[in-house]
């Protein structure tokens, strides 16, 4: 390779972002060429999207524009979306136009998993950008303006929420805080209003530590959230949904949270998946292609008991960050690093000033693990923007 190569980065996600501020540090003047694709001008804070989604919180305030992040004399941005890779020629086609790389990093994050449940693509809403939150804040803002209209019409004032993982619990926290505001607003009584988080598994958070996940359920209980645990919902309808029981919840407003996979692109392009995500080799490429590097949601990483880690934030962060040094590293012929997951812990809001979380092998709640989380927050402004991110994002 005689001339510049050519680094093509997809998707501006935690991983995405992270990897191009890594290489815009490490690379020399001229060492490679590096493109940033992007749907959206700005990058957005999917740790925080659960919090607009309710109307706790503005959607800008989860966002943040990507040209005031990178360096465009070193990265080039290129605002577009992705709708094809084609690993064979080494081109991506896009929207508008085509690039061609030698190295390429898929950050193209997950897509909602509706494990083929009817009526869920049709009926219901996911956090997943700014523009899905900002459609269910609208949503149900406008419920509260409908049931004024109509008030026989009570299931304007039921929200279900399909899922109690993490998501799902933070989302409920948030909407349970909403609702009082949103009784005021609009003169509703505040009894009329019912939050229902169904949960397929026999717990919520399954898999969690169940000391925090009974301290959870009783904080949100406490606020109004009814969780109905072990039934799954089997469909949904523009009438609401139906449970696995058999018992139909009306509602006008459904949002799934549960759980996510990969993008479809890397189906379509090819790629042995599952679900969507590309079990990643030791270096985080996908194997048989050395010049490829998956990272974040779109990938898979194995835990020593031969389970794939959950899809988080942190380990996108970690991925990203060894994925650019792998990259330096090709380009100049040096050893490439192992990727190895370090878990630095779990922690979740529960709405305002709640939160559980498992800290090292600490376990933390209430009060203690909120301000936890906002420090966690904090950090990830700071490692994206440095402290002019943190003044101008950190809430304080
Ligand atoms: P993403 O961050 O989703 O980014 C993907 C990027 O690709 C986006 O910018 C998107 O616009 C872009 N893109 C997608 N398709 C295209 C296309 N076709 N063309 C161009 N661009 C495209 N994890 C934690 O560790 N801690 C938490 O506290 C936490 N809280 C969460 C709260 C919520 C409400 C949610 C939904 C998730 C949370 N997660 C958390 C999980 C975490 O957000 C994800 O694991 C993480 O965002 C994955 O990063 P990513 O870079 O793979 O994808
Ligand atoms: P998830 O896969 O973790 O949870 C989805 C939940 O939906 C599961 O509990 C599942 O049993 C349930 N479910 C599936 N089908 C169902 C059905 N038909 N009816 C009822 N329930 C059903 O997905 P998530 O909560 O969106 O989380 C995605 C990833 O993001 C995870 O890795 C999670 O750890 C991470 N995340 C982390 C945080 C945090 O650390 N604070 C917050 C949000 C998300």
């Amino acid at each position: 390779m005689s001339r510049i190569p050519r680094i093509v980065i997809l998707g501006a996600g935690y991983g995405g972002i992270v990897t191009a501020l890594r290489l815009q540090k490490q690379l020399n003047y001229n060492e490679a060429d590096v493109t940033l694709v992007n749907k959206h001008d700005y990058h957005y804070i999917t740790t925080h999207l659960h919090m607009p989604a309710a109307g706790t919180d503005k959607p800008d305030n989860a966002r943040v524009n990507i040209l005031k992040l990178i360096d465009e004399f070193k990265i080039d941005f290129v605002k577009s979306t992705v709708v094809q890779i084609r690993p064979h020629d080494k081109k991506v086609i896009l929207e508008e136009g085509v690039l061609s790389y030698d190295y390429l990093v898929v950050g193209l994050g997950g897509e909602p998993e509706t494990f083929g449940i009817p009526g869920l693509k049709e009926y219901a809403m996911n956090i997943r950008s700014i523009n899905s939150v900002r459609l269910i804040r609208e949503h149900i803002e406008y419920q509260f303006a409908k049931f004024k209209r109509e008030p026989s019409r009570t299931e304007a004032l039921t929200f279900v929420v399909g899922g109690a993982g993490f998501t799902g619990i933070e989302f409920v926290g948030e909407l349970a805080d909403r609702v009082p505001e949103l009784c005021r607003e609009f003169d509703v009584d505040p009894e009329l209003v019912k939050i229902y988080n169904v949960e397929a598994a026999p717990t919520a958070l399954p898999g969690f530590d169940p000391e925090l996940v009974e301290y959870a359920m009783d904080v949100l209980k406490k606020k109004g959230v009814t969780f109905k645990i072990g039934v799954a919902i089997k469909e949904c309808t523009p009438e609401g949904v139906l449970l696995a029981t058999g018992e139909e919840i009306r509602t006008n407003t459904v949002v799934w949270t549960g759980g996510i996979r990969g993008n479809r692109m890397l189906e379509e392009a090819g790629f042995e998946t599952m679900r969507g995500r590309i079990k990643v080799d030791e270096h985080l490429r996908a194997p048989g292609h050395d010049n490829i590097y998956v990272i974040g949601d779109c990938s898979i990483v194995m835990n020593p008991e031969g389970r794939p880690y959950p899809p988080t934030a942190q380990i996108s962060i970690q991925q990203a960050e060894v994925c650019a040094h792998n990259l330096v590293a090709s380009i100049r012929g040096d050893q490439l690093k192992t990727f190895e997951y370090q878990s630095k812990g779990t922690v979740a809001s529960l709405g305002r000033g709640e939160a559980i979380g498992i800290v090292g092998t600490k376990k933390v709640k209430g009060g203690a693990a909120a301000l936890m989380k906002k420090l966690i927050d904090l950090r990830y402004l700071y490692i994206i923007g440095g402290l002019p991110l943190v003044i101008r994002k950190g809430k304080f």
